[in-house]
């Protein structure tokens, strides 16, 4: 009995000196942290780290996700393997959840391993992230899941670059319910264009089997005037691709047939260059030709689209000077591949970029008002959105915008096999959609804005000068 106490009071100085030991290592450790729980803050201590659970070794987790998972949390993985790699040079495998569990999983989506199996309903906008057991897992409500991706390795665990090791002691310990709040400022933007894409050919795509589109689960929604200087000045009576693609890259309202240059035919700067010339990586893609309308007003001042030797000419010219990072034309069937390739090379070395995506096929099916194509080229972009979602939410000083040129075909309800048909093989007057997630985009909610107010939302992402026209429109 006596030499049982003689223990214990030996283990009690011992203890002592220890809690002492580990008090002074706070105290050594906190000046850097903001005194933001320090009572957790194990600093170098390995030791002790282990012992409280709260650094850990990514390199020794898989990431799993549902067996035949949704797209959403596949790109959500895919670009949180990305960023983990991006921050701390881990490569993390991705496996389904019909693999037999291991003790260290991060589970992306409703996987079926017991950690998964939370209380809580989603509601729009909302995610978890928390520790349970040695799992983290990461669900949210649709596209959210990517939030809960993103938040982990940009806000709540600490990631040293190039080390697996993360101190995860301020990752919630039990679910706890997140809401999407988009930062107030940008340093990116990826632009995303559906030619002749109206709001109808998004409702029939769904009516015909898309599971929702997916920029509708955005936060933030407005629509588009598309009207050109040459529909405000009475000659014509709508825009065409030329001169709604330069409203939405230099901020002007041109004549129909104009690429980048103002109605009275001199150039203007557009949004990439501008990004360009204050060191931002800046990328074209379009499933159309590279010389086709709106790629090319993003890339060249000329007052006639069809001159297309000298549209080539100059865009030859910016790939060969290198004023252009990541150029695309005549992307087929792999538009998503393209665009992931294109994210992950601008945005290397943390990078600002600036990328304009188009699905320029929209518009040649409705024009010849093919129903199945027009439909299929609109399940392309929207798979494309998905993964640039994904991106955009894992990396949260990027913001996305999803939109239109015009809309093609007046395409209402009525009377065919499909519920929707074209009225006209033209483009027409009404307003198109405008869909926007990342930082600084709430100033998209619920507006209706002129085309030219894209360029200029765009453009103040990169310098804060003027940009486009300052005369009122008319
Ligand atoms: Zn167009």
């Amino acid at each position: 009995m006596i030499a049982f106490k003689r223990i214990s009071a030996l283990i009690l100085a011992l203890c002592l000196v220890f809690c002492l030991f580990s008090f002074v290592s706070c105290n050594d450790n906190t000046g850097d942290k903001g005194g933001a729980s320090n009572n957790n803050q194990t600093g170098n201590n390995n030791q002790t780290s282990e012992e409280t659970g709260k650094i850990i070794d990514l390199s020794e987790y898989v990431v799993v996700i549902p067996d035949n998972s949704s797209t959403t949390v596949d790109y959500a993985a895919q670009n949180f393997v990305s960023l983990v790699e991006e921050k701390t040079g881990t490569n993390l495998k991705i496996v389904e959840d019909s693999v037999a569990p291991l003790q260290k999983e991060i589970l992306i989506g409703n996987t079926n391993r017991e950690e998964s199996k939370t209380q809580s309903p989603l509601e729009k906008m909302q995610y978890l992230l928390f520790i349970r057991n040695e799992k983290i897992v990461m669900q949210g409500s649709g596209i959210y899941v990517g939030a809960a991706c993103g938040d982990f390795i940009n806000k709540y665990a600490k990631a040293t670059q190039g080390s697996p090791k993360i101190d995860i002691s301020s990752v919630p310990s039990s679910e706890t319910l997140l809401t999407y709040a988009p930062r107030e400022t940008s340093k990116s933007v990826i632009f995303m264009i559906g030619d002749g894409m109206g709001f109808n050919h998004i409702l029939l795509t769904e009516e015909q089997g898309l599971d929702g589109f997916v920029a509708k689960e955005f936060p933030f929604a407005g629509e588009s005037v598309t009207r050109s200087q040459s529909v405000i000045n009475g000659d014509k009576a709508f825009t065409d691709s030329a001169a709604s693609a330069t409203a939405m890259s230099t901020g002007y309202k041109t004549i129909n047939g104009y690429i980048g240059v103002d109605k009275d035919g001199n150039s203007v700067l557009n949004v990439r260059e501008l990004a360009s010339s204050v060191g931002a990586k800046t990328g074209v893609i379009t499933t159309d030709v590279i010389t086709g309308a709106t790629p090319s007003a993003y890339m060249c001042h000329i007052n006639s689209r069809y001159a297309e030797e000298e549209l080539q000419g100059q865009i030859d010219a910016l790939i060969a000077d290198k004023k252009i990072d990541y150029c695309a034309g005549s992307v087929d069937d792999n538009l998503t591949a393209e665009v992931k390739n294109a994210l992950s090379t601008l945005s290397k070395n943390n990078s600002s970029f600036f990328l304009m995506v188009e699905e320029g096929m929209i518009d040649k099916a409705s024009h010849s008002n093919k129903y199945e194509d027009m439909m299929s080229y609109v399940r392309r972009f929207d798979d494309a959105i998905e993964y640039a979602t994904q991106f955009a939410l894992c990396h949260p000083d990027v913001a996305l915008v999803v939109t239109a040129d015009h809309e093609t075909g007046k395409l209402l309800p009525g009377p065919t096999d499909y519920g929707y048909g074209f009225r006209t093989k033209d483009h027409t007057n009404v307003n198109v959609p405008i869909y926007s997630i990342g930082a600084g985009t709430g100033v998209f909610k619920d507006v209706v804005i002129e085309n030219i107010e894209l360029a200029k939302f765009c453009a103040g992402v990169y310098a804060s000068e003027p940009f486009g026209q300052t005369a009122p429109i008319e």
